[in-house]
């Protein structure tokens, strides 16, 4: 498997520090509002590298932090006159429950910055002590960035360079304009926790350091975010790591590409705007994964409703051809063609080789995915071919369906369910074509279409149309293959 290593700019043949086994860590969101669509393409582009690192047979230990103490946070609560607490909270649950929405599986372990002060502590008093930090008068204390030889080597910046443009904003006091802060001194109504510096909070950067190393322990072999975290975040969360302890932090970074919207960059004044609740409510999950890796998670991804509304097509065409498979074999009763069956099972699995070499290229989730759509394209050519012939083989109908779920559900896209239930009201229909007073629905189906098959055999087309009429009023359509008639939802 090779995985692109953000750091050393190269897809790089990817090897665990513990045989069979991963540490993953990914940076969690601030809980100061709902999550919009391009933090929700990190998210789920993480679920399905974790995904297909437990599918290729990893034990995968996967870390993610809730930051619910922040200036964001403690803003929001100002504004809204509630306690930063409060806010944290609020938004703490909805992230987690939107999350469970989109199919994008709980992490490991969920460290929440408030939850973790001591070891943040721990690790400031220890980066002093070895001379990387330093406590200001003001009761702030900053991590000297030019005492960090490798500091730039995560985000390919050089020290000098960064030089250009950086100030001391008011009311800091950094020796260094490149410095950073690991703690903040309190500011009178903010929330803070007693240090040997004082009152006051963590610095964001300070609080993915101390997580992992206490969690998953340094170093780890995948570390994630969005790219916009390259810089400062993961160049300052690995300065501080490697400074204290000197064992390295992460042997792969990974970035996830921006999210545009109608290839615009998504803005609340632009209008353009999105939580990933919102299209939720609109769509399902399935069809936003779909859209999301039919692009490289690290290259910009472009959503518009449209390509949503495709997906959404997409996926109602592949969830049809499982469940013609499905039905195909439930009701093959003539001479299976071994030849053709044959030919689908190698078509198949050539397909699925295609799909996991795509997976273990850097997870080019698009590449899989063209995988998919032609195996379902020619699982559909198996089918008409068979079904015109009465020669469907179960087995194969069966595994052809079998592996265009599986392949999506690795992914973690859930095909929806097939509309399978008829609706009640064909009783009704039954009673009044053919007599049938009993309850099963399914029966009464049958009875209906033998009655049209009747019908038609006694060139009474009158009575045929009146009854595909009368189905089709209930949103179904009868579907004639040589193995039989079915009923299907429209
Ligand atoms: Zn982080």
């Amino acid at each position: 498997m090779k995985i692109y290593n953000s750091a050393t700019h190269q897809k790089e043949e990817f090897k665990p520090i513990e045989e069979g086994k991963v540490r993953m860590y990914v940076c969690g969101p601030t809980v100061y509002d709902n999550i919009h669509i391009g933090n929700a393409r990190t998210f789920i582009s993480f679920d399905v590298i974790r995904r297909w690192l437990i599918a290729s047979g990893y034990e995968v230990t996967f870390a993610q932090n809730l930051t619910d103490v922040d200036d964001k946070i403690i803003n929001r609560a100002n504004e809204q006159g509630r306690t930063a607490a409060e806010v944290a909270e609020e938004f703490s649950t909805k992230f987690i429950d939107v999350m469970h929405r989109a199919n994008v599986m709980d992490p490991d372990i969920r460290p929440r910055a408030t939850k973790e002060i001591g070891p943040m502590i721990g690790m400031i008093k220890s980066l002093i002590e070895q001379g990387h930090a330093y406590a200001a008068d003001n009761g702030d204390v900053y991590f000297a960035v030019r005492s960090d030889p490798a500091y730039g080597e995560v985000s390919g910046r050089k020290v000098d360079e960064l030089m250009v443009g950086a100030r001391i904003a008011a009311g800091e006091e950094k020796r260094d304009p490149l410095d950073f802060a690991l703690w903040k001194a309190a500011k009178p109504g903010e929330p803070s926790w007693p240090s040997p510096w004082g009152d006051g909070r963590p610095g964001w950067h300070t609080e993915c350091a101390a997580m992992v190393h206490r969690y998953l322990g340094c170093p780890i072999d995948i570390h994630g975010g969005g790219s916009d975290l390259a810089f400062p975040h993961h160049e300052n969360e690995c300065a501080q790591a490697t400074c204290c302890w000197h064992e390295g932090f992460a042997n792969t970074w990974m970035h996830t590409g921006m999210l545009l919207v109608d290839g615009e960059k998504m803005s609340k004044s632009l209008g353009n705007f999105f939580t990933l609740e919102e299209v939720l409510e609109k769509h399902s999950a399935a069809a936003l994964r779909l859209l999301m890796l039919q692009t490289h998670y690290r290259s910009p991804l472009d959503f518009s409703w449209e390509r949503l509304d495709g997906a959404e097509s997409s996926l109602a065409r592949i969830a049809g051809t499982v469940e013609n498979l499905r039905w195909a074999a439930r009701h093959a009763a003539g001479n299976p063609d071994v030849a053709a069956a044959d030919a689908l099972g190698e078509d198949l699995a050539a397909f699925g080789r295609t799909y996991t070499s795509c997976m273990d290229d850097d997870f080019n989730t698009a590449g899989a995915i063209a995988a998919v759509f032609e195996a379902v394209t020619r699982a559909n050519h198996y089918l008409e071919d068979t079904q015109a012939r009465d020669a469907v083989d179960e087995g194969a109908a069966l595994a052809a369906a079998g592996v265009l779920a599986n392949w999506l559900g690795t992914l973690g896209i859930e095909l929806p369910e097939p509309k399978e239930e008829l609706p009640v009201g064909l009783l009704g229909v039954a009673a009044g074509l053919v007599g049938y007073t009993g309850d099963d629905v399914d029966e009464a189906a049958e009875r209906i279409l033998t009655a049209r098959a009747d019908a038609r055999a006694a060139k009474n087309w009158e009575l045929a149309d009146a009854i595909r009429d009368q189905l089709r009023d209930m949103g179904l359509v009868i579907e004639d293959t040589a193995a039989g008639s079915r009923l299907k939802h429209s």
